[in-house]
């Protein structure tokens, strides 16, 4: 493991000691007093990849907590798929899909849950908490039922009704709010401080980004090299914030030469990352946002991102950006991606898939352009909605004629 340099605010840049403080700045308050992990990074002696590590902790090298405090759910290690054929067809010169539909429990939370709970665990935390629109809140369960800990969940009412389940089935206390997500949020943080539990929520917790970060390092090992962009969804902005920051300490630290332009991806009902993306452009400062959140695409339906100083300032690092897409876009992303990749993603975990088109139109991404799409969350997390409005399959007695008759109408 790395022991971080110090803790620092990601609004004031104030320092803090490592492990003197959980969530944020006082002085700043949350979501501006952020903090974000800081390490003296240079490539000597270091261990990078480890050869041995499994699945993320490969990388523990450049993570705060070692794999002796994991809980032993394989987190990372998910594949990188090629697929020439749709790079061809959308006029790229490579495109990879990143699959963490396969993470332990379906989604990229994994990441950031096999860390945080690691460091609870190291820090001799007993019980552990978060807020979530479902994929988070089922990744701390499960981590918490591999580890022997208990958990307090808080999920908005709306929650597809699998992500509630895996809750159930993993033993995890779980409070459904009747309100927002944004609501949910802000009990889980008030309760966590009540009572004590340690709390993973997206974007209040730091070490959540240090997981999220290995997804970077999986694709720069498994290319050789980085690519010119990575497409990935946002809601909250932990997840992009990782992705960044990965691939910034990858050059901070001389493994890489370059990074690649970061695009983030946001519902256009659900888009106050983006909105403050724009604003940050005109030179506007990073300053909390409060919107109105809606969209069919529940893991990304945030209207006060938790992460979005980071989530704007990492990706302008980059020379990337924010696109937003509509409903109708993500829904009909996932579905096409299923059909001409195999991959069967959620909405929100299929949206890099929608904004490729747009990129690609808006002369964005081209043919000079090596492009990775991290793809989120599974397509079981809410199968009703990635198979809205496609035909039900027939039902047919069971005799050979109606599989002719079948055959002989659609193929
Ligand atoms: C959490 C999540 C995201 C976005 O992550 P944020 O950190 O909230 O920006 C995207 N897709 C899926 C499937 C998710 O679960
Ligand atoms: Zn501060």
């Amino acid at each position: 493991m790395a022991e971080p340099k110090s803790f620092r605010c990601v609004t004031c840049g104030r320092e803090f000691p490592p492990w003197s403080v959980d969530y944020f700045c006082p002085r700043c308050g949350f979501p501006a007093g952020n903090l974000e992990v800081r390490y003296a990074l240079g490539r000597g002696g270091l261990d990078f990849p480890d050869p041995e590590g499994v699945g993320l902790w490969r990388y523990a090298a450049l993570l705060p907590v070692g794999a002796e405090h994991a809980v032993r759910l394989r987190a990372g290690g998910t594949p990188l798929y090629p697929c020439p054929e749709l790079a061809e067809a959308f006029g790229l010169r490579g495109l990879w899909l990143k699959d963490d539909t396969l993470q332990p429990t379906g989604s990229c939370k994994d990441r950031g849950t096999a860390v945080a709970v690691a460091v609870a665990r190291r820090l001799g935390r007993t019980a552990l908490s978060c807020a979530s629109t479902g994929n988070a809140a089922s990744s701390l369960a499960g981590f918490c039922a591999a580890g022997g800990l208990p958990c307090y969940i808080f999920v908005p009412k709306h929650a597809p009704a699998p992500k509630v389940a895996q809750l159930v089935a993993f033993g995890a206390r779980v409070f459904r709010v009747d309100g927002t997500y944004d609501q949910a949020f802000a009990l889980a943080l008030a309760a966590s401080q009540e009572f004590g539990w340690y709390n993973r929520s997206d974007g209040l917790n730091p070490m959540v980004v240090e997981g999220n970060k290995t997804v970077a390092f999986e694709i720069w090992e498994e290319l050789g090299d980085v690519p010119e962009a990575v497409v990935v969804a946002v809601g909250d902005g932990a997840v992009i914030a990782g992705v960044c920051k990965g691939f910034l300490e990858l050059r901070e630290g001389g493994w890489a030469a370059r990074v690649p332009r970061v695009f983030g991806v946001q519902a256009e009902g659900a888009a106050a990352v983006a909105h403050a993306f724009a604003r940050y452009r005109r030179g506007e400062p990073i300053l909390p946002a409060e919107e109105p959140a809606q969209t069919l695409a529940d893991s990304i339906c945030v209207g006060k991102p938790a992460d979005v100083v980071k989530a704007v300032r990492y990706v302008a690092e980059t020379g990337g950006g924010y696109v937003t897409v509509r409903d109708p876009e993500l829904l009909a992303a996932a579905q096409e991606l299923a059909r001409r990749a195999g991959v069967f993603a959620e909405p929100s975990g299929a949206a890099p898939y929608a904004a490729l088109q747009r990129l690609v139109r808006e002369g964005q991404l081209g043919p000079r352009d090596r492009v990775v799409l991290v793809l989120t969350g599974s397509g079981l997390k809410d199968p009703q909605g990635v198979t809205r409005g496609l035909p039900e399959p027939p039902l047919i007695p069971p005799d050979l004629r109606a599989v002719r008759e079948g055959v002989e109408r659609c193929g």
